[in-house]
């Protein structure tokens, strides 16, 4: 069979989704991954690469339109790396996703299809999915013919592309990007040069609470004060004009790195920390909001759910899945700020949570209290080094929820929960694979899956969080 040629025009019918969001056609031997072409298109595309029996191409010309084709909102999609599903229809993502935990759970985690099918509960999509985020970090630099500039990093590059209004963000945050902007051109502020690690202002990290309204801007700054920085009071005079604004912190970032957040920070105006609060929702009726509430306050370097919407039915689901009688002793692995054991300790009679972050700990500890909740106790640590030194101090566990980072639970973590024998593992996670690969692990050792549902945070994007319920065999 011949081989594709670099530059070589092919027409091809998209016939799947890829891991990372390309169509995916096929061509005799070849699988072609064509960015930007949607499932059911026949496109007209370059090769680009070409490997043994697969190839990249670049999109030309849509020739057929899919019928799951949608014209998408933001004009930079293609440029951006950020949406990769925005011109697939939102039905078709949410059937995507699912089956791309399907897939995972049973090439990797080794279920037979049937079971998993049987245990399956629907995938919860968003009511609105655009500006569903309450975080944004859009970087500061220079365009390519050296204007002032943000907006985002075309895909692969850290070239900026200047957009000051992202479609998954707050509708607010144009106007602060624009006042940070004026501000930094009236007074002769530099932006951040990557590579030779000159100019001042890096990042501009802007995070908003859904249900108390309030936004607070945090300024990212390559130095280790403030002295460098002209005329602050003008910055906070423009910036308070925006409806809601709380507060305005400057974080030092003098190391050249590509990590957006230094490790220190200080507060020029307002609040330290922003308010807000999440709801308990009702699973069994399509997630209506109860009265139940627990209020958050975070600082800017804790980690917190970008979607708080979506975040607030993840949380109702996973205590739904705990099957809490009062009685029990639960661990919530990896917990952030504490809101997964703050949301399920009316149901639990004592509730650990452990958190490798130190701040986030601390705001934790504070959300504990500023909620009036008692029975749970929070330990800064890693999970796998903290659970066990605790239980040879005589602590229980008879539920453990988890919710770890993409990488999934560590093996010595696993190890230790099966040797626990809880009654049930709630598993959260944001990565499809490294679960499928925890979970056939735990049910190697014990366990059964009974449950799992899939939850869209992310729309227009490939992510995509599940939560499982295993039980103890
Ligand atoms: N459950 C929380 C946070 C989930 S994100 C929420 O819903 O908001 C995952 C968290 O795991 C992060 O806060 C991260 O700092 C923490 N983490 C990462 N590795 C860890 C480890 N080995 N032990 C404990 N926590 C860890």
């Amino acid at each position: 069979m011949r081989k594709l040629e670099k530059n070589e025009l092919i027409t091809v019918a998209i016939e799947d989704i890829g891991f990372d969001g390309a169509g995916i056609g096929k061509k005799d031997r070849y699988a072609i991954f064509i960015k930007d072409a949607v499932i059911g298109d026949t496109v007209y595309a370059r090769i680009m690469k070409a490997k043994q029996n697969y190839a990249y191409a670049k999109l030309e010309k849509v020739i057929t339109p899919s019928s799951f084709r949608v014209t998408p909102k933001c004009e930079f999609h293609r440029q951006c790396g950020g949406c990769q599903l925005q011109a697939l229809s939102y039905d078709k993502q949410l059937s995507y996703k699912q089956n791309k935990v399907r897939n995972n759970l049973i090439r990797i985690g080794g279920f037979m299809p049937e079971l998993v099918d049987s245990v399956t509960q629907p995938i919860i999509g968003m009511d609105e999915p655009f500006r569903y985020r309450n975080k944004a970090q859009y970087p500061v630099g220079y365009s390519k013919n050296g204007c002032l500039t943000t907006g985002f990093y075309a895909g692969r590059t850290h070239d900026i592309v200047a957009n000051t209004d992202c479609l998954l963000g707050d509708e607010r945050n144009k106007a602060v990007l624009e006042a940070v902007l004026a501000y930094m051109k009236a007074n002769n502020v530099t932006a951040y040069r990557e590579q030779a690690g000159t100019g001042l202002a890096r990042h501009i990290f802007i995070r908003s609470g859904f249900y108390s309204g309030e936004i607070m801007v945090c300024l990212v700054i390559n130095a280790k004060n403030k002295a460098n920085l002209p005329r602050q009071q003008d910055l906070i005079e423009s910036l308070r004009e925006i409806p809601g604004m709380v507060g305005l912190t400057l974080n030092y970032n003098p190391d050249k790195t590509n990590i957006i957040m230094g490790k220190k920070m200080e507060t020029l105006w307002g609040k330290e920390t922003l308010s807000d609060w999440l709801y308990l929702r009702e699973p069994e009726k399509g997630f209506v909001k109860t009265g139940e509430s627990i209020s958050v306050k975070l600082s800017p370097l804790s980690f917190y759910q970008v979607n708080p919407i979506q975040a607030e039915k993840i949380y109702s689901l996973a205590l739904n899945y705990a099957q809490l009688e009062g009685k029990e002793t639960v661990w919530d692995l990896y917990c952030g700020i504490g809101t997964i054991s703050l949301f399920v300790s009316g149901k639990a009679k004592k509730v650990y949570g452990v958190e490798i972050v130190p701040e986030a700990v601390c705001d934790a500890r504070k959300n504990a209290l500023e909620n009036k909740i008692d029975n749970v106790a929070f330990f800064a640590g890693k999970a796998e080094a903290v659970l066990p030194e605790k239980l040879s101090e005589g602590a229980k566990a008879d539920v453990i929820i988890v919710d770890p980072p993409r990488k999934g639970c560590n093996a010595e973590c696993l190890d230790i929960m099966i040797k626990i024998k809880p009654k049930r593992i709630v598993y959260i996670s944001c990565d499809s694979a490294t679960l499928a690969r925890d979970l056939r692990i735990i049910c190697e050792n014990g366990y059964e899956l009974k449950k799992w549902r899939a939850v869209d945070q992310f729309g227009q994007t490939v992510h995509i969080e599940t939560v499982c319920l295993v039980e103890r065999k």
